[in-house]
């Protein structure tokens, strides 16, 4: 078993500015640190470094991704529009109209090294140079839109990693699992008429960007192609595992995809300031172990993780490295602090209404389709 593992110091710098979190600066908001910054990937790096699990890892260097290899998702006018923000002396933003998914001037280039990162991780991965591989890139991409950035994300990173493998490898048949917080809409919309590429999103009920509903399912030719499942908000263990036992493992067999790929954004994590789940770093191992064992019987292993999102600089690092310990079947000497804490808590049993949720979500296998 080799874990690949994709990081450059210069995700760590990418600049999102001043803000008061997600409040630009002005008015009452006294400026600070923009929600999105670079100390919870930065941490996870050092983390895997001080912790001894680099050494275990294959470096998968990143690199930038070429204005061809972006405009198979995203539109000419786009590119351009970012080109022209990012020769502005004070930088700018990706979201048209938006304004909270900023970045400074230069910082275009760290954003396609990201698409890069994670485009040579796919490769790796999909080639079978490795048998897995872990891409901790910034800035994250499942948010991303062809035509605009969204929600601190500038590329639809995955997206463009898939097309990059189904361009230059016999792949062509993608899952992607997507347990980040907020709903997975950037890959949802790019593949909504695409059959051949299953997205399942596990999101916290009604959070940013406010959709992602079960009756979601897949556009014209691909109904079925798209599963969407919003837990309610304090949703942990319990609720996880059942969406997974239920959901989640069930799509993917009926599916039988040739690759995994895990959009894997911490902030469903119980310290996260951005979303309000219940989840500890026993859990994303959990989670990884789960669709392990199903790439291990049915993908020759291929599974590519890719970091979105997650918000606690202190508890990111252990959720990330209990999912790298997973992947590459090793075990670091740093043992996770907060884990006697979160020990036994009732949030992470599974509620009645909580059920009821991945009940509804489950009326959606009916509609997954066979290869
Ligand atoms: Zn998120």
């Amino acid at each position: 078993m080799t874990t690949g593992w994709t990081w450059h110091e210069r995700f760590g710098w990418y600049d999102t500015g001043r803000f008061a979190g997600l409040i630009p600066p002005g008015g009452w908001g006294e400026p600070d640190l923009h929600m999105e910054n670079g100390e919870t990937k930065r941490r996870l790096a050092s983390l895997v470094a001080a912790s001894g699990l680099l050494d275990s890892l294959v470096s998968i260097p990143a690199r930038v991704a070429t204005d061809e290899e972006i405009l198979r998702v995203h539109t000419p006018d786009y590119l351009a529009y970012l080109v022209e923000q990012d020769e502005s002396p004070r930088g700018g933003f990706a979201d048209i109209g938006i304004g909270r998914t900023t970045f400074s001037h230069g910082d275009l280039e760290i954003a396609k090294m990201a698409v890069g990162g994670v485009i040579e991780a796919g490769l790796a991965v999909a080639r079978s140079e490795v048998s897995n591989a872990y891409a901790l890139t910034r800035p994250p991409g499942h948010h991303a839109l062809p035509h605009t950035g969204l929600g601190f994300c500038v590329f639809a990173n995955i997206p463009l990693a898939i097309h990059a493998i189904r361009h230059a490898t016999d792949i062509e048949r993608i899952a992607v699992v997507d347990w980040d917080v907020h709903h997975g809409n950037g890959t949802q919309d790019i593949f909504w008429n695409d059959p051949d590429v299953l997205t399942i999103s596990i999101h916290q009920d009604r959070l940013f960007p406010q959709f992602g509903l079960v009756e979601e399912r897949g556009g014209e030719g691909a109904l079925g192609s798209c599963l969407n499942i919003p837990l309610p908000a304090g949703s942990g263990r319990g609720a996880y595992e059942r969406a997974f036992t239920d959901v989640v493992l069930p799509a993917l067999e009926t599916y039988a995809p040739q690759m995994v790929i895990v959009a894997s954004g911490f902030d469903s994590g119980n310290f996260d300031p951005n979303g309000r789940m219940c989840l500890g770093s026993i859990d994303y191992r959990w989670m990884t172990e789960q669709v392990m064992s199903y790439v291990t019987a049915n993908c020759d292993d291929r599974l590519l993780v890719v970091h979105e999102g997650g918000y606690s600089a202190w508890y990111v690092p252990f959720c990330g490295l209990a999912v790298i310990e997973a992947m590459s079947g090793t075990e670091s000497q740093a043992n996770d602090p907060f884990a006697a804490g979160l020990a036994d808590r009732v949030a992470a049993q599974l509620m009645p209404h909580q059920l009821e949720f991945v009940e509804h979500a489950a009326t959606s296998l009916a509609f997954v389709r066979q290869p």
